[in-house]
């Protein structure tokens, strides 16, 4: 345990992406903490949303794992140590053997710190495998793909700092930070708002940052594309690009401006279902603006076409010359707390740490050169193409932290498929409905109780501290991981390094973009990347010069409406949607157990607008059935104006009435994200809860 301050050790939120810091203090029992305002922390300055005030009820729970757990005659039990990880080991080897490398599907988590996830993706490729991947697949991906393909960097291309300060313009999309991002709403971008920044919100539901917004755009959901052809083909059409920027900084203009040639904006504005003056007038505020930001959000990245939505946005910064700025950028929020850094450091079947393509020769083998052994050099499977190639492909899980039962879209056949694996490890701190379904269960250690390192959602890499001792016989995961690996492997290929300082020494020799990066310089500030040598301070906002990419220019490319590959039809007549409240994190497995945060939203529920609820006769808190082709829930009807006629709106936060048991597993085909944000769905009433 170290403490870095007079009281308290200074730590971080272990909720969402904006990378709050907390002081925490060890009480009189085993296990307890509390809670401090840490009123220097860089982000938030001692300022916390209702998540992070709850934080510590997790910590000290009734519920929490504390032995490790094996299954025998279908029942678990309790085993030492030493008995779990030989099951472990034992037929992690036996499935190697039996059927190859591939045949084992690694999940790292974003509840992680950077050292763990960077020490479960070496796992994997030690393996012998690339199938390792993380959540962000079903949150960001799409995001990242975009930004890395045309901009050079999968992450916020400015910082929450220079946002509230320069931006004249908030241009966000598919997000709703007042409600997901709590502390970065209320610290700057609210503030912002309250001076002069003009606020246009782009959202299939009114939420709270609509609500704040001086425009609100309610889209149809799927149906951005259009939204934003409308808004490109007006600056087109009016000389609002910035000729210069396009002429000096980008490529691919000519091909934007052939797409929008025929385009029909009436027709487009009917499709989205916004009033087309409001579209152009949201046009002319952004196109006009001395800076101008682009927030992105879930809402773009969740659908069959999320790379496309967000390359539309970066066509929409690129023409109008606002990147490379202060005050403008192509940003998105990010959801976990340490999402980006996972990503950073290689948690991903397709790139290794500091986005090192597996297929790029060079760039592995500078890796392998660090690690002494030889990386597969072929793209692995996503998450959910680990869980669909179940009994075929994939025969066994390693699963930290995750809950793919509840996050995975499509919910029954993953229930199904993970029937097909012939063996599955899952590390966590609760029994989560994955761990339900393993062989084995490993108990970690929670947020309070281990240290490392997080990246938030502004690229900024921070210290989380250990405060509190270690409950029962639980393990830190990367104790548990490098268990694992010297158990596997030997000695001599750095799995027995249990000390996350030294892990991240290890980790920054082969990610460049924290190559400058120490636990020393991290001190209670912490460094955003890039962060190339020792000497380098960090970027706050990227591209000031140039651009990340090949060519050292940005990447317009003109993209085409897709509906979602499920639409409306007799059956099912509405489109489903989803999001979360900001009570909620993922699937639940810490917040519902949270007493504060439960209490808020104590079950789940859908909206539904007046004008379907009186042609259905659904009342008001009545249940009602939701039914798509892929199963169905039974939920609380909230009948308000908060959703249009024909659209539902849901949450995917409940394991008792789980939301993605109804979405579409239909998956963007570069980023290979699923649909979770347009699923077609019938409303069935008269039903018991
Ligand atoms: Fe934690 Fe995010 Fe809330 Fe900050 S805004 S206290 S990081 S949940």
């Amino acid at each position: 345990m170290s403490k870095e301050a007079d009281e308290g050790v200074c730590t971080i939120c272990p909720y969402c992406g904006v990378g709050c810091g907390l002081k925490l203090k060890e009480g009189e029992e085993q296990g307890e903490v509390r809670l401090q305002p840490w009123f220097d922390a860089p982000v938030n300055e001692g300022a916390l949303c209702i998540k992070g005030g709850a934080s510590t009820e997790v910590v000290n729970h009734e519920e929490r794992l504390m032995e490790p757990l094996v299954r025998e005659d279908g029942e678990f039990r309790e085993a030492t140590w030493e008995e779990a990880l030989e099951r472990v080991t034992s037929e992690m080897s036996r499935i190697r053997e039996e059927y190859g490398g591939n045949s084992m599907g690694f999940f790292g988590s974003s509840k992680c710190t950077n050292e763990e996830n960077y020490v479960l993706q070496k796992l994997a490729r030690r393996y012998g495998t690339n199938n390792v991947d993380n959540c962000t697949r079903m949150c960001h991906a799409s995001t990242v793909a975009a930004l890395r393909e045309s901009l050079g960097a999968g992450a916020m291309t400015n910082s929450m700092q220079d946002l509230m300060e320069e931006a004249d313009v908030y241009w966000i999309h598919g997000a709703n930070p007042a409600e997901q991002h709590p502390i970065a709403h209320s610290k700057y971008f609210r503030q912002a708002a309250l001076e002069d920044t003009f606020v246009v919100q782009v959202d299939p539901h009114v939420n709270k940052t609509s609500r704040d917004a001086d425009l609100h755009l309610q889209v149809k959901p799927g149906t951005d594309i259009p939204l934003l052809n409308i808004v490109l083909k007006t600056i087109l059409d009016n000389g609002w690009v910035d000729e210069d920027f396009v002429e000096e900084r980008t490529e691919g203009f000519e091909h934007l401006v052939e797409t929008l040639e025929d385009f029909d904006v009436e027709e487009a504005a009917d499709i989205c279902g916004v009033p087309l003056e409001d579209i152009e007038r949201a046009a002319e505020v952004y196109a006009t603006a001395e800076n101008a930001a682009i927030f992105t959000g879930m809402g773009m990245s969740q659908h069959a076409c999320g790379t496309d939505n967000v390359q539309n946005e970066i066509n929409l910064a690129l023409v109008t010359g606002n990147l490379g700025r202060p005050g403008t950028g192509v940003n998105p929020l990010r959801g976990q707390n340490n999402v980006q850094g996972t990503c950073d450091v290689g948690a991903m079947y397709n790139t290794l740490p500091g986005y090192v393509p597996v297929d790029d020769d060079e760039g592995r083998a500078a890796v392998e050169e660090v690690w002494g052994f030889e990386v597969p050099t072929v793209p692995g499977l996503s998450n959910v193409e680990i869980t669909q190639a179940a009994g075929e492909q994939v025969h066994g899980l390693y699963v930290m932290g995750e809950n793919p039962v509840i996050s995975e879209p499509n919910g029954n056949e993953v229930l199904e498929l993970l029937d097909e694996m012939e063996f599955i490890v899952v590390q966590d701190i609760f029994m989560s409905d994955t761990a339900e379904l393993a062989d084995v269960v490993l108990p970690a250690t929670s947020w309070a109780e281990r240290g490392g390192t997080v990246t938030n959602t502004d690229r900024r890499v921070q210290r989380m501290r250990a405060a509190t001792r270690v409950p029962g016989n639980a393990r830190h995961d990367l104790d548990i991981l490098s268990d694992v690996g010297t158990r596997l492997f030997g000695e001599g290929f750095d799995f027995d390094a249990g000390d996350p300082e030294e892990v991240f020494e290890e980790l920054r020799q082969v990610t460049p973009i924290y190559r400058g990066i120490t636990y020393d310089r991290l001190g209670l500030e912490g460094v955003h990347w890039p962060c190339y040598d020792e000497e380098d301070e960090g970027d706050p906002f990227l591209y000031e010069e140039s651009f990340d990419t090949p060519s050292g220019l940005g990447g317009i490319r003109g993209v085409t409406h897709q509906p979602p590959r499920e639409v409306e039809d007799e059956t099912y007549p509405f489109v489903l949607t989803t999001a979360r409240l900001e009570e909620h994190y993922n699937t639940g497995t810490m917040s519902t157990r949270s007493p504060t945060l439960i209490r808020r939203t104590p079950e789940n529920f859908v909206d539904i607008n007046p004008v379907d609820a009186d042609r259905l006769g659904v009342e008001d808190e009545a249940y009602v059935k939701l039914v798509s082709r892929r199963g169905d829930v039974v939920v609380k009807a909230s009948v308000n104006e908060n959703v249009k006629p024909g659209v539902l709106w849901s949450t995917p936060h409940f394991s008792e009435s789980p939301i993605n048991r109804l979405t579409n597993d239909a998956l963007d085909p570069v980023a290979k994200i699923p649909e979770y944000k347009a699923s077609a769905a019938r409303v069935e009433v008269d039903v018991e809860p």
